[in-house]
């Protein structure tokens, strides 16, 4: 097993823990976590016909028969998630078989026109990857990926919409999705939680672009399987699946009840029963469903109209050259090439993006920690979302030169840029002048206001002279504020040392 490089150990290592949060090792338990993970492929058409994929048309309008499953349709695999899935596998350090097969799972819903879902049993797609994450509590760990294989989704049902009656969606019947699934390694709610966040951000729009990884729109959904164990014990005892998690907060807030409630259950003597749970976001509860609803006998047998999946050797070699570099990779080279922290690296490799603003900043001024200075603190000030910087690297680069020449200062130079983002042909010089900000190293106008200020205050120019050389910076700052912030402080510095010899 080679550990994926889309890993992200340093993203949260720091964070303190979050007030309230109970530790995972209460009175001697620890919890075993395995996440699987359903994520939406970003494909124009659904996995097996050629009707859109698209998220938030009017009910039942994309629908053929193939997805809605009438007798003699024939599914045909999508080739765009097949790709995507595998560029997936190999970025999470998954095997992808040469050979996989599609197989039926039965179940009967009424939102699954068919009465099975067109999944992968026996032959996933691949297997044996692994992402690194950083835990709060026991900092970088490498979670497993047992396997990553194709699969459809079922239609929607509403239950709010006809009152009395239950109406089914199928627009999103038959949309691709990989599923992921962990291995039982996770030890904490807030661990599941940090691999969620770099699974995310490695697989999203940010990176590798397979899905938009979007909860609300139910691009990437989350079921987890919880068990509890003495802590440091490597028994699996016997575990719920807990469901219904619809936000990163919701699995962090689930598994922590539902940990709680097994540890409760073993303090007072009792077993746990092997059952399907189910979320309640409003009360933060965790209830068992009812047990008929639990009964699955998935009766899972090979796809008798899709033939194996066989992908050739060239294939999987371009794809898995074709990946971009992954965050792991970008953060380590980060660290080596312009000798930024483990969490300075991590702030500027939120997206691929991101990185390559810092990286072009970075060679353009000749100074790593000068630019993630500048990009951290106040270029992604000016960001709307928090990873995305409006202005041209160029643009400011060409603020970062004014400061450098003495002609801004630094703090001037944060209400410069967005000046810069609102005047995009006017010279970041111009701007800095009509602000006022443009600082005078001229000796001449200098010594005048050094002149005036030592007139003003003679009291503390006294006081200098008699030792106290710490008057110099109250000095220093009546002359800048006399000069109306316009004057270079380490020229007034020069010429304050004059007048006062
Ligand atoms: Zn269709």
């Amino acid at each position: 097993m080679t550990p994926g490089r889309g890993g992200d150990p340093a993203a949260g290592a720091r964070t303190a823990a979050e007030p309230g949060r109970r530790q995972s090792g209460a009175a001697g338990w620890e919890a075993v976590i395995g996440l699987e993970v359903h994520v939406q492929l970003l494909t124009r058409s659904k996995m097996f016909c050629g009707c859109s994929a698209r998220f938030g048309d009017p009910p039942n309008t994309h629908v053929c028969p193939v997805c809605l499953g009438l007798p003699g349709a024939l599914p045909v695999p999508n080739e765009r998630a097949v790709r995507l899935a595998a560029r997936a596998a190999y970025a999470l350090g998954c095997t992808v078989h040469p050979r996989s097969g599609f197989a039926r799972k039965h179940y009967f819903y009424p939102d699954l026109p068919k009465g099975y879902q067109i999944s992968q049993f026996e032959e996933p797609l691949a297997t044996g990857g692994a992402l690194e994450c950083a835990s709060p509590e026991r900092g970088p760990i490498a979670v497993r990926i047992k396997r990553l294989h194709l699969e459809e989704d079922a239609g929607k049902s509403f239950h709010d919409r006809v009152p009395g009656r239950t109406a089914v969606d199928f627009n999103r019947a038959g949309v691709p999705l990989i599923e992921i699934v962990s291995e039982p390694d996770l030890r904490s709610p807030a661990e599941a939680r940090a691999y969620l966040t770099v699974l995310k951000r490695l697989l999203g729009p940010g990176y590798l672009a397979v899905s938009n990884c979007n909860m609300e729109e139910g691009s990437l959904r989350v079921d987890a399987n919880l068990s509890i164990r003495p802590a440091g014990s490597p028994e699996l005892r016997t575990r719920t699946e807990v469901k219904n998690l619809n936000s990163f907060s919701g699995v962090e807030r689930a598994l922590a009840f539902e940990r709680d409630r097994q540890i409760a259950a073993a303090a007072r003597g009792e077993g746990i029963e092997q059952r399907t749970m189910l979320f309640d976001p409003a009360s933060g509860e965790v209830r068992p469903t009812r047990s008929k609803e639990e009964a699955h006998d998935y009766r899972y047998f090979p796809e008798p109209d899709i033939p194996p999946l066989v992908l050739k050797d060239a294939w999987l070699a371009a794809e898995r050259k074709a990946l971009p570099e992954l965050p792991a990779a970008k953060r380590e080279r980060f660290q080596a090439e312009f000798r930024l922290s483990a969490p300075e690296s991590a702030v500027v490799t939120a997206t691929a993006a991101l990185g390559d603003y810092f990286e072009a900043f970075a060679r353009a001024t000749g100074d790593g920690k000068d630019a993630w200075n500048w990009v951290a603190n106040d270029l992604l000030a000016l960001s709307a979302d928090g990873e995305s910087i409006p202005l041209p690297v160029g643009r400011a680069v060409e603020a970062r030169a004014l400061v450098r020449a003495g002609k801004v200062s630094r703090l001037a130079a944060r209400r410069l840029l967005p000046e810069m983002l609102r005047h995009p042909a006017a010279s970041a010089e111009a701007l800095a002048a009509g602000l006022g900000v443009v600082q005078v190293s001229d000796a001449g106008a200098i010594e005048g206001w050094v002149r005036e200020t030592l007139a003003a205050h003679p009291a503390e120019v006294a006081r200098y002279r008699a030792g106290e050389a710490k008057v110099l910076g109250f000095l220093v700052g009546q002359v800048v504020k006399r000069s109306g912030g316009t004057a270079d402080p380490k020229a007034v510095s020069a010429a304050l040392a004059v007048a006062l010899r």
